[in-house]
Protein backbone atom coordinates (compact mmCIF):
# COMPACT_ATOMS: atom_id res chain seq x y z
CA UNK A 1 0.00 0.00 0.00
CA UNK A 2 1.18 3.28 -0.82
CA UNK A 3 1.18 6.40 1.04
CA UNK A 4 -0.28 9.77 -0.85
CA UNK A 5 2.38 12.32 -1.53
CA UNK A 6 2.85 15.56 -3.21
CA UNK A 7 2.13 14.50 -6.40
CA UNK A 8 -1.66 14.10 -7.09
CA UNK A 9 -3.29 11.53 -9.08
CA UNK A 10 -6.87 10.38 -8.96
CA UNK A 11 -8.65 7.08 -7.76
CA UNK A 12 -9.13 4.10 -10.53
CA UNK A 13 -12.22 3.21 -9.43
CA UNK A 14 -13.74 7.03 -8.29
CA UNK A 15 -12.97 10.87 -8.56
CA UNK A 16 -10.97 11.68 -5.50
CA UNK A 17 -7.69 13.23 -5.51
CA UNK A 18 -4.58 12.04 -3.36
CA UNK A 19 -4.61 15.44 -2.14
CA UNK A 20 -8.05 14.69 -0.10
CA UNK A 21 -7.42 16.57 2.97
CA UNK A 22 -8.54 13.51 5.02
CA UNK A 23 -5.93 11.31 3.62
CA UNK A 24 -6.33 8.69 1.26
CA UNK A 25 -4.37 5.41 0.69
CA UNK A 26 -3.80 3.61 -2.77
CA UNK A 27 -3.71 -0.03 -3.36
CA UNK A 28 -1.50 -1.18 -6.10
CA UNK A 29 -4.21 -1.22 -8.55
CA UNK A 30 -4.62 2.88 -7.94
CA UNK A 31 -8.02 2.39 -5.83
CA UNK A 32 -8.26 4.44 -2.86
CA UNK A 33 -9.40 3.61 0.82
CA UNK A 34 -12.94 5.15 0.38
CA UNK A 35 -13.95 2.80 -2.55
CA UNK A 36 -12.46 -0.19 -0.69
CA UNK A 37 -14.32 0.41 2.63
CA UNK A 38 -17.19 1.38 0.90
CA UNK A 39 -17.32 -2.53 -0.83
CA UNK A 40 -17.66 -4.10 2.84
CA UNK A 41 -21.24 -1.81 2.73
CA UNK A 42 -22.27 -5.34 0.26
CA UNK A 43 -20.61 -7.75 2.58
CA UNK A 44 -22.02 -6.40 5.89
CA UNK A 45 -24.93 -8.50 7.71
CA UNK A 46 -26.95 -5.22 8.22
CA UNK A 47 -29.21 -6.92 10.33
CA UNK A 48 -27.26 -8.32 12.98
CA UNK A 49 -25.26 -5.00 12.68
CA UNK A 50 -28.83 -3.03 13.54
CA UNK A 51 -29.38 -5.71 16.22
CA UNK A 52 -26.59 -4.70 18.02
CA UNK A 53 -27.21 -1.38 17.44
CA UNK A 54 -30.64 -2.07 19.47
CA UNK A 55 -28.49 -3.73 22.25
CA UNK A 56 -26.17 -0.95 22.66
CA UNK A 57 -29.32 1.20 22.91
CA UNK A 58 -30.72 -0.95 25.94
CA UNK A 59 -27.78 0.32 28.71
CA UNK A 60 -29.65 3.88 27.45
CA UNK A 61 -32.88 3.73 26.74
CA UNK A 62 -35.19 5.63 29.51
CA UNK A 63 -32.45 5.65 32.53
CA UNK A 64 -32.72 9.68 32.42
CA UNK A 65 -35.39 11.81 31.05
CA UNK A 66 -33.41 11.98 27.76
CA UNK A 67 -32.16 8.74 26.30
CA UNK A 68 -29.32 10.39 23.81
CA UNK A 69 -28.30 13.52 22.72
CA UNK A 70 -28.65 14.07 18.84
CA UNK A 71 -26.67 16.89 17.13
CA UNK A 72 -28.79 18.50 14.50
CA UNK A 73 -29.12 21.32 11.84
CA UNK A 74 -31.64 22.09 9.10
CA UNK A 75 -29.91 20.22 6.33
CA UNK A 76 -27.39 17.34 5.84
CA UNK A 77 -29.36 13.87 7.11
CA UNK A 78 -30.87 15.69 10.35
CA UNK A 79 -34.54 13.81 9.15
CA UNK A 80 -32.90 10.45 8.45
CA UNK A 81 -31.11 10.61 11.62
CA UNK A 82 -34.49 11.38 13.84
CA UNK A 83 -36.25 9.28 11.95
CA UNK A 84 -34.26 6.67 12.79
CA UNK A 85 -33.58 7.67 16.33
CA UNK A 86 -37.42 8.74 17.34
CA UNK A 87 -39.72 6.49 14.76
CA UNK A 88 -37.27 2.88 14.27
CA UNK A 89 -35.45 2.82 18.16
CA UNK A 90 -38.19 4.78 19.71
CA UNK A 91 -35.65 7.03 22.07
CA UNK A 92 -36.03 10.58 23.41
CA UNK A 93 -33.10 12.20 22.36
CA UNK A 94 -32.35 15.78 23.11
CA UNK A 95 -31.77 17.78 19.74
CA UNK A 96 -28.87 20.19 20.05
CA UNK A 97 -28.28 22.88 17.83
CA UNK A 98 -24.78 25.41 17.39
CA UNK A 99 -26.24 28.20 15.43
CA UNK A 100 -23.71 29.02 12.14
CA UNK A 101 -25.21 32.71 12.36
CA UNK A 102 -25.48 32.64 8.56
CA UNK A 103 -28.58 30.33 8.25
CA UNK A 104 -30.71 30.05 5.06
CA UNK A 105 -34.40 30.23 5.27
CA UNK A 106 -35.09 27.24 4.37
CA UNK A 107 -32.87 25.47 6.85
CA UNK A 108 -34.64 27.87 9.84
CA UNK A 109 -38.06 26.16 8.08
CA UNK A 110 -36.23 23.10 8.36
CA UNK A 111 -35.70 23.27 11.84
CA UNK A 112 -38.70 24.63 12.64
CA UNK A 113 -40.50 21.16 10.93
CA UNK A 114 -38.19 18.90 12.68
CA UNK A 115 -39.83 20.47 15.97
CA UNK A 116 -43.37 20.21 14.67
CA UNK A 117 -42.92 16.36 13.48
CA UNK A 118 -40.82 14.54 16.25
CA UNK A 119 -41.89 16.89 18.57
CA UNK A 120 -38.43 16.70 20.34
CA UNK A 121 -37.06 19.40 22.74
CA UNK A 122 -34.29 21.47 21.35
CA UNK A 123 -31.06 22.91 22.99
CA UNK A 124 -30.00 25.91 20.27
CA UNK A 125 -26.71 27.86 21.32
CA UNK A 126 -25.80 30.82 19.65
CA UNK A 127 -22.61 32.59 20.62
CA UNK A 128 -21.79 36.49 20.21
CA UNK A 129 -21.80 37.70 16.80
CA UNK A 130 -18.36 39.85 17.16
CA UNK A 131 -16.95 36.70 18.73
CA UNK A 132 -17.70 34.72 16.11
CA UNK A 133 -16.80 37.18 13.09
CA UNK A 134 -13.43 37.27 15.48
CA UNK A 135 -13.01 33.37 15.04
CA UNK A 136 -14.01 32.95 11.44
CA UNK A 137 -11.43 35.64 10.71
CA UNK A 138 -8.53 33.88 13.06
CA UNK A 139 -9.01 30.63 11.27
CA UNK A 140 -9.15 32.26 7.89
CA UNK A 141 -5.72 33.64 8.60
CA UNK A 142 -4.14 30.61 10.40
CA UNK A 143 -5.51 27.60 8.55
CA UNK A 144 -7.37 29.08 5.84
CA UNK A 145 -11.14 28.12 7.14
CA UNK A 146 -14.13 30.08 7.28
CA UNK A 147 -16.27 27.07 8.42
CA UNK A 148 -13.80 26.34 11.25
CA UNK A 149 -15.60 28.10 13.95
CA UNK A 150 -18.77 26.33 13.18
CA UNK A 151 -17.33 23.07 12.69
CA UNK A 152 -15.64 23.63 16.61
CA UNK A 153 -19.03 24.71 17.94
CA UNK A 154 -20.98 22.08 16.24
CA UNK A 155 -18.63 19.20 17.85
CA UNK A 156 -17.91 20.30 20.89
CA UNK A 157 -21.55 21.34 21.67
CA UNK A 158 -23.40 18.20 21.83
CA UNK A 159 -20.17 16.77 24.07
CA UNK A 160 -20.54 19.56 26.30
CA UNK A 161 -24.36 19.30 26.53
CA UNK A 162 -24.07 15.73 27.14
CA UNK A 163 -21.73 16.17 30.49
CA UNK A 164 -23.67 19.02 31.92
CA UNK A 165 -26.91 16.90 31.50
CA UNK A 166 -25.75 13.60 32.69
CA UNK A 167 -27.01 12.32 28.92
CA UNK A 168 -23.97 10.01 28.33
CA UNK A 169 -24.99 8.75 24.61
CA UNK A 170 -24.51 10.68 21.61
CA UNK A 171 -25.75 10.08 18.23
CA UNK A 172 -24.29 11.27 15.28
CA UNK A 173 -25.07 10.68 11.57
CA UNK A 174 -22.14 9.55 9.36
CA UNK A 175 -18.65 9.74 10.30
CA UNK A 176 -16.91 11.13 7.25
CA UNK A 177 -13.40 9.79 7.90
CA UNK A 178 -15.44 6.30 7.27
CA UNK A 179 -17.65 6.99 4.28
CA UNK A 180 -15.54 9.41 2.17
CA UNK A 181 -11.61 8.17 2.56
CA UNK A 182 -12.26 4.78 4.51
CA UNK A 183 -9.88 5.76 7.20
CA UNK A 184 -11.55 2.72 9.54
CA UNK A 185 -13.44 0.10 8.76
CA UNK A 186 -17.50 -0.23 9.30
CA UNK A 187 -16.45 -3.53 11.48
CA UNK A 188 -14.39 -1.31 13.81
CA UNK A 189 -17.77 0.50 15.11
CA UNK A 190 -15.33 3.46 15.29
CA UNK A 191 -16.82 6.23 17.84
CA UNK A 192 -16.24 10.16 18.82
CA UNK A 193 -12.52 11.11 19.48
CA UNK A 194 -11.49 14.32 20.55
CA UNK A 195 -8.61 13.24 18.35
CA UNK A 196 -10.06 12.84 15.30
CA UNK A 197 -12.00 15.86 15.58
CA UNK A 198 -8.76 17.88 16.25
CA UNK A 199 -6.70 16.30 13.45
CA UNK A 200 -9.48 15.89 10.66
CA UNK A 201 -12.61 18.28 11.72
CA UNK A 202 -10.87 21.09 12.83
CA UNK A 203 -7.83 20.47 10.73
CA UNK A 204 -5.22 20.47 13.10
CA UNK A 205 -6.07 23.38 15.03
CA UNK A 206 -8.20 23.37 18.87
CA UNK A 207 -9.70 26.28 20.51
CA UNK A 208 -6.99 25.56 23.49
CA UNK A 209 -4.28 25.91 21.28
CA UNK A 210 -5.26 29.58 20.41
CA UNK A 211 -2.48 32.26 22.86
CA UNK A 212 -3.98 34.61 24.73
CA UNK A 213 -2.11 37.11 22.57
CA UNK A 214 -3.54 35.95 19.24
CA UNK A 215 -7.33 36.28 21.36
CA UNK A 216 -6.94 39.95 22.81
CA UNK A 217 -10.58 40.70 24.55
CA UNK A 218 -12.06 37.17 23.96
CA UNK A 219 -9.78 35.32 26.22
CA UNK A 220 -12.47 34.15 28.64
CA UNK A 221 -15.44 33.97 25.67
CA UNK A 222 -12.88 31.16 24.02
CA UNK A 223 -13.64 28.86 27.10
CA UNK A 224 -17.05 28.41 25.63
CA UNK A 225 -15.82 25.92 23.08
CA UNK A 226 -13.43 24.38 25.52
CA UNK A 227 -13.91 20.47 24.76
CA UNK A 228 -14.55 18.67 28.26
CA UNK A 229 -12.00 17.06 30.02
CA UNK A 230 -10.80 12.97 29.25
CA UNK A 231 -11.52 12.79 33.60
CA UNK A 232 -15.44 14.45 32.84
CA UNK A 233 -15.46 12.43 29.64
CA UNK A 234 -14.97 9.27 31.43
CA UNK A 235 -16.68 9.71 34.84
CA UNK A 236 -19.70 10.61 32.91
CA UNK A 237 -18.98 7.13 30.75
CA UNK A 238 -20.05 9.99 27.60
CA UNK A 239 -19.99 8.37 24.35
CA UNK A 240 -20.90 8.76 21.04
CA UNK A 241 -21.64 6.63 18.04
CA UNK A 242 -22.25 6.70 14.19
CA UNK A 243 -25.65 5.29 12.81
CA UNK A 244 -23.40 4.71 9.15
CA UNK A 245 -21.18 1.50 11.37
CA UNK A 246 -25.14 0.10 11.49
CA UNK A 247 -27.02 1.35 8.82
CA UNK A 248 -25.71 0.99 5.04
CA UNK A 249 -25.89 4.64 4.34
CA UNK A 250 -26.83 5.86 1.55
CA UNK A 251 -27.11 9.89 1.88
CA UNK A 252 -29.05 10.48 -1.71
CA UNK A 253 -31.65 7.17 -0.92
CA UNK A 254 -32.40 8.42 2.86
CA UNK A 255 -33.02 12.26 1.50
CA UNK A 256 -35.80 10.78 -1.01
CA UNK A 257 -37.10 8.67 1.04
CA UNK A 258 -37.37 11.15 4.05
CA UNK A 259 -38.60 13.92 1.59
CA UNK A 260 -41.34 11.89 0.55
CA UNK A 261 -42.45 11.32 4.20
CA UNK A 262 -41.75 15.03 5.53
CA UNK A 263 -41.80 16.96 2.41
CA UNK A 264 -39.06 19.16 4.33
CA UNK A 265 -37.16 22.28 2.28
CA UNK A 266 -34.22 21.57 -0.58
CA UNK A 267 -33.24 23.98 -2.80
CA UNK A 268 -31.26 24.04 -6.47
CA UNK A 269 -28.26 25.19 -6.30
CA UNK A 270 -25.22 26.34 -8.51
CA UNK A 271 -22.35 23.80 -8.01
CA UNK A 272 -23.34 20.21 -7.60
CA UNK A 273 -27.20 18.40 -8.58
CA UNK A 274 -27.79 17.37 -4.63
CA UNK A 275 -30.65 19.84 -3.73
CA UNK A 276 -30.89 17.92 -0.34
CA UNK A 277 -27.09 18.98 1.86
CA UNK A 278 -26.14 21.79 2.76
CA UNK A 279 -28.84 23.95 1.86
CA UNK A 280 -29.01 25.42 5.33
CA UNK A 281 -26.50 27.29 5.14
CA UNK A 282 -25.88 30.76 2.92
CA UNK A 283 -21.95 30.27 2.34
CA UNK A 284 -21.74 26.40 1.92
CA UNK A 285 -22.49 26.15 -1.88
CA UNK A 286 -21.10 29.36 -2.45
CA UNK A 287 -18.09 30.93 -0.59
CA UNK A 288 -17.37 27.50 1.03
CA UNK A 289 -16.92 25.36 -1.95
CA UNK A 290 -14.71 28.14 -3.62
CA UNK A 291 -12.63 27.62 -0.88
CA UNK A 292 -12.86 23.98 -1.36
CA UNK A 293 -11.38 24.04 -4.40
CA UNK A 294 -9.01 26.27 -4.52
CA UNK A 295 -7.11 24.52 -1.00
CA UNK A 296 -7.78 20.78 -2.49
CA UNK A 297 -8.16 21.09 -5.84
CA UNK A 298 -11.53 19.75 -5.56
CA UNK A 299 -15.14 21.02 -4.95
CA UNK A 300 -18.45 19.31 -3.32
CA UNK A 301 -19.94 18.25 -6.57
CA UNK A 302 -16.81 15.38 -6.34
CA UNK A 303 -17.85 14.52 -3.23
CA UNK A 304 -21.26 13.67 -4.18
CA UNK A 305 -20.22 12.21 -7.46
CA UNK A 306 -17.78 9.69 -5.71
CA UNK A 307 -20.63 8.92 -3.44
CA UNK A 308 -23.06 7.92 -6.78
CA UNK A 309 -19.64 6.28 -8.39
CA UNK A 310 -19.77 4.35 -5.64
CA UNK A 311 -22.95 2.90 -5.21
CA UNK A 312 -23.32 2.32 -8.72
CA UNK A 313 -25.50 4.84 -9.59
CA UNK A 314 -23.54 6.68 -12.49
CA UNK A 315 -20.60 5.73 -14.16
CA UNK A 316 -17.19 7.07 -13.79
CA UNK A 317 -17.42 8.86 -16.91
CA UNK A 318 -20.60 10.62 -16.32
CA UNK A 319 -19.40 11.68 -12.78
CA UNK A 320 -16.30 13.13 -14.74
CA UNK A 321 -18.72 15.04 -17.01
CA UNK A 322 -20.68 16.19 -14.09
CA UNK A 323 -17.72 17.14 -12.27
CA UNK A 324 -16.45 19.49 -15.11
CA UNK A 325 -19.48 20.79 -15.66
CA UNK A 326 -20.43 22.30 -11.54
CA UNK A 327 -17.07 23.34 -10.96
CA UNK A 328 -17.39 26.04 -13.57
CA UNK A 329 -20.26 27.26 -12.33
CA UNK A 330 -18.73 27.96 -8.73
CA UNK A 331 -19.53 31.51 -8.05
CA UNK A 332 -18.03 34.04 -5.71
CA UNK A 333 -20.87 36.31 -5.77
CA UNK A 334 -20.94 36.28 -1.18
CA UNK A 335 -20.56 40.02 -0.85
CA UNK A 336 -22.90 39.83 2.34
CA UNK A 337 -20.84 38.08 3.88
CA UNK A 338 -17.77 39.82 3.60
CA UNK A 339 -19.99 42.99 4.35
CA UNK A 340 -20.94 40.94 7.42
CA UNK A 341 -17.84 39.91 8.53
CA UNK A 342 -16.52 43.51 7.85
CA UNK A 343 -13.68 42.00 5.64
CA UNK A 344 -12.38 43.36 2.22
CA UNK A 345 -12.31 40.64 -0.46
CA UNK A 346 -9.27 41.20 -1.46
CA UNK A 347 -7.76 40.73 1.82
CA UNK A 348 -9.19 37.72 2.35
CA UNK A 349 -7.69 36.31 -1.01
CA UNK A 350 -4.46 37.44 0.30
CA UNK A 351 -5.22 35.89 3.55
CA UNK A 352 -6.62 32.40 1.53
CA UNK A 353 -3.10 32.61 -1.16
CA UNK A 354 -0.88 30.99 1.10
CA UNK A 355 -3.17 28.03 1.32
CA UNK A 356 -3.93 27.30 -2.63
CA UNK A 357 -3.92 24.12 -3.92
CA UNK A 358 -0.70 23.20 -6.46
CA UNK A 359 -3.40 21.63 -7.95
CA UNK A 360 -5.00 24.29 -10.17
CA UNK A 361 -4.23 28.04 -10.60
CA UNK A 362 -5.43 30.92 -8.21
CA UNK A 363 -8.24 32.21 -10.92
CA UNK A 364 -9.65 28.62 -10.10
CA UNK A 365 -10.50 28.35 -13.64
CA UNK A 366 -7.63 25.80 -14.60
CA UNK A 367 -6.63 22.68 -13.40
CA UNK A 368 -3.26 21.92 -13.47
CA UNK A 369 -2.61 18.33 -15.32
CA UNK A 370 -0.58 16.17 -13.20
CA UNK A 371 2.64 16.63 -14.83
CA UNK A 372 3.57 12.66 -15.86
CA UNK A 373 7.42 13.08 -16.67
CA UNK A 374 8.07 14.69 -13.00
CA UNK A 375 5.43 12.06 -11.41
CA UNK A 376 8.26 9.59 -13.16
CA UNK A 377 11.63 11.53 -12.25
CA UNK A 378 10.42 11.60 -9.23
CA UNK A 379 9.97 7.75 -8.41
CA UNK A 380 6.75 7.19 -7.36
CA UNK A 381 5.54 4.20 -8.42
CA UNK A 382 1.87 3.82 -8.39
CA UNK A 383 0.72 2.09 -11.16
CA UNK A 384 -1.90 3.85 -14.24
CA UNK A 385 -1.89 7.42 -12.63
CA UNK A 386 -5.53 8.42 -13.66
CA UNK A 387 -6.46 12.06 -14.28
CA UNK A 388 -9.84 12.97 -14.75
CA UNK A 389 -8.89 15.78 -17.00
CA UNK A 390 -6.84 13.29 -19.55
CA UNK A 391 -10.87 11.61 -19.66
CA UNK A 392 -12.19 14.91 -20.57
CA UNK A 393 -14.96 14.75 -22.75
CA UNK A 394 -16.42 17.30 -24.86
CA UNK A 395 -20.32 17.11 -23.75
CA UNK A 396 -23.72 18.64 -24.37
CA UNK A 397 -24.42 20.01 -20.40
CA UNK A 398 -27.75 19.76 -20.22
CA UNK A 399 -28.48 16.17 -21.85
CA UNK A 400 -26.02 14.75 -19.40
CA UNK A 401 -27.44 16.15 -16.71
CA UNK A 402 -31.17 14.83 -17.50
CA UNK A 403 -29.77 11.49 -17.61
CA UNK A 404 -28.03 12.03 -14.47
CA UNK A 405 -31.06 13.57 -12.64
CA UNK A 406 -33.43 11.02 -14.21
CA UNK A 407 -30.84 8.30 -12.63
CA UNK A 408 -30.34 10.28 -9.52
CA UNK A 409 -34.01 11.93 -9.15
CA UNK A 410 -36.02 9.30 -10.81
CA UNK A 411 -38.17 12.21 -11.18
CA UNK A 412 -39.45 11.95 -8.17
CA UNK A 413 -38.82 15.57 -7.06
CA UNK A 414 -40.73 18.34 -7.30
CA UNK A 415 -39.77 21.31 -4.89
CA UNK A 416 -41.83 22.69 -2.09
ZN1 LIG B 1 -11.84 5.78 -4.88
Amino acid sequence: MLKTDKITYYCKECLYPSSHPLGLLFDKNGVCSGCRVHKEKYKINWNLKKKAFSKLLLNYKKKNFYDCVVPISGGKDSFFILDLVVNTYKLNPLLVVFNRHFNSKLGIKNLELIRSIYGTDIFMYTINQDFYKFLIKTSLKKIGSIYWPYICGSTVLPVQVACRENIPLIIWGCHQGIDQVGMFSHFDNVEMSRRYRKEHDLLGLEPEDLKSYELGKYKDEIKMLYYPSDDEIQKKGIRGVYLNNYHFWDSFNQHRLLYKKNKYYINRVNNTYDYFNDIDCQIYNKLHDTIKFFKNGYSKITDHVCREIRLKRISREQGIQLVNFYEKKIKLNDDFFFKWLLLNKNKFYEYLKKFKSDLIYFDGKKIKLTNESKRKRNGHKTPNTSNRNINYIKFNAPKILDKSYDLLLQGNLSKR
